[in-house]
């Protein structure tokens, strides 16, 4: 028998693995017009050509509600973004599939297509109005950051500083109506005290989609080891993001990415690894994940610092697959 390199059995191990990346910020690039969600682009970080390159199975898609529309129409602009994701799921229906429940997700396994997961990135977009909040939910939106780095109506944001408040009222009917719809919460952005009383008010585990570890890198976005162990306990996951002030002070590279996932995993095991990658949301890449395409470098990565093979699937996308399914309402019958 020949020995399988290490690159092969990373290459291997890539795609067979259900990879899922629960956060970037393409639909703004498709709404401006910069480019054809179909063509592999040069400039941007992730198209369809370049998420099979990837090798990427679901792909979390952010409306992210730009400032200038907060407050008074960001219902308007999540909206427009929506139609986006919408519009380009129908364009390719043998490439992508819209995923909302947990039959969705089993069927995926068996699929070519790529499962499209629809997220808000600011909670402006409810409008303050729960009803707004189950409307959303049947237009196919399953994961809400609460805030961005501001104060809205639900919760301040971590832009606010060491003063920043926790959830409003309205927050906590929010988490609750959404524990109810079977729709993730969101937590990266939030102020730390907006963390605890989610972790308090939610009765399903939450995700951190794209935040890093403190410990490695002191920046408001990543998480403290206190707050990682809390949303491990609830078996909720944090996605890493590739954004290099968050892995790094300087020179940020993959194997300084790769540091987070050491210590996540020392600290609350690898069940809470997953990746939020920020593509098309952040300015600079860290050399080694220049876009989509080099993702099956960082399973290198994973695989030559002597992860597991089931840890290493399960930090690629199980650990997010085991999430969802846990919280996406089976049902699929209205919530009222
Ligand atoms: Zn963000």
């Amino acid at each position: 028998m020949v020995m399988e390199s290490l690159k092969e059995r990373a290459h291997r191990l890539h795609f067979k693995s259900l990879v899922v990346d629960a956060h970037c910020d393409t639909l703004l690039d498709i709404a401006y017009g910069k480019r054809n969600f179909n063509y592999h682009s040069e400039i941007g970080h992730l198209d369809l050509p370049r998420m099979r390159i990837g090798g990427i199975k679901v792909q979390f898609m952010a409306a992210f509600i730009e400032s200038e529309y907060k407050p008074e129409r960001s219902l308007k602009r999540a909206l427009q973004l929506l139609d986006f994701a919408h519009g380009e799921i129908a364009a390719n229906p043998n490439e992508l599939t819209l995923v909302t429940s947990p039959q969705d997700l089993i069927r995926l396994q068996q699929e070519h297509r790529i499962g499209i997961v629809l997220s808000i990135e600011g909670g402006e977009a409810l409008a303050e109005d729960l009803g707004v909040l189950r409307c959303l939910h049947r237009l196919g939106v399953r994961s809400i950051g609460l805030t961005w780095n501001q104060r809205n109506s639900l919760a301040d944001g971590v832009g606010e500083g060491p003063k920043a408040g926790g959830l409003s009222g309205l927050g906590r009917q929010v988490v609750k109506e959404m524990n109810k719809l079977g729709m993730l919460i969101d937590v990266s952005h939030l102020a730390e005290k907006g963390f605890w009383d989610v972790l308090e008010e939610s009765s399903q585990p939450v995700i951190a989609s794209h935040s890093n570890c403190q410990a490695i890198c002191p920046h408001p976005r990543n998480l403290t080891d206190n707050q990682i162990k809390a949303l491990a306990q609830k078996g909720g996951v944090m996605g890493m993001n590739f954004a290099p002030a968050f892995i790094h002070i300087e020179d940020a590279d993959l194997e300084k990415l790769l540091n987070h996932v050491d210590h996540i995993t020392q600290l609350v095991g690898p069940q809470h690894v997953g990746l939020g990658s920020d593509f098309d949301g952040i300015e600079e890449t860290p050399k080694g994940l220049e876009d989509v395409t080099k993702l099956p470098a960082l399973t290198l990565g994973l695989v030559r610092r002597g992860y597991s093979e089931e840890d290493i699937a399960a930090m690629l996308g199980g650990n997010f697959y085991r999430v969802m399914m846990e919280v996406f309402n089976s049902k699929g019958k209205e919530v009222r």
